[in-house]
């Protein structure tokens, strides 16, 4: 299997998307998977689901992604935006991310499973993101909660707020992993 359909599937894309390049840094212990999707794809508006033709891109974004081999693995790619005559220029739905994570669906899961089985200065070390990013994902999987919408998650996210604040106020590490 070539990398790139390597790659396709385990970030989960479907049409259209696809990955165009992956780099390998040996040096930096990174690997860059770059997503596109073919001229003339037509995308939905994310409020009304009616869909039109690419209105523009937005700049390059990137997104964590669960590490390949030890290798952090991020995931580039130029979100494309949507004119509807109701709702506006707005950015089409990704299949990989949350609007406004850094984070793909699949790190984010990881990092919840962690963030409940650790505290959150040991979750971030394991996943190599800063105290403030994991704080950030920990608030968001709590939102999601209160708010009560379906998750767009792939399962269910189940936290509550008390194990945050023991994890915010420094609980002792102890071993990871589910107990
Ligand atoms: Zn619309």
């Amino acid at each position: 299997m070539e990398s790139k359909d390597l790659y396709r599937h385990l970030l989960g894309l479907s049409e259209p998307w696809t990955v165009e390049r992956v780099d390998l840094d040996v040096a930096k212990q990174h690997v860059d998977v770059y997503v596109e999707h073919p001229n003339g794809t037509r995308f939905a508006c994310p409020e009304c689901g009616q869909e039109y033709g690419v209105y523009d891109h937005l700049a390059t974004r990137v997104w964590r992604h669960l590490d390949s081999c030890q290798f952090l693995t991020y995931l580039h790619a130029s979100p494309p935006r949507i004119s509807c005559p109701e709702h506006g220029v707005r950015q089409a739905r990704l299949p990989w991310a949350e609007e406004g994570s850094r984070f793909t669906h699949l790190f984010e899961v990881l990092a919840i499973d962690l963030l409940q089985a650790a505290n959150v200065k040991r979750a971030a070390q394991i996943l190599r993101i800063s105290w403030d990013q994991a704080w950030h994902l920990m608030e968001r999987a709590v939102l999601r909660g209160r708010a009560g919408k379906e998750s767009a998650l792939p399962r269910q996210i189940g936290i509550d707020e008390k194990a945050i604040a023991k994890g915010h106020q420094g609980r002792k590490p102890h071993t990871v992993g589910r107990q």
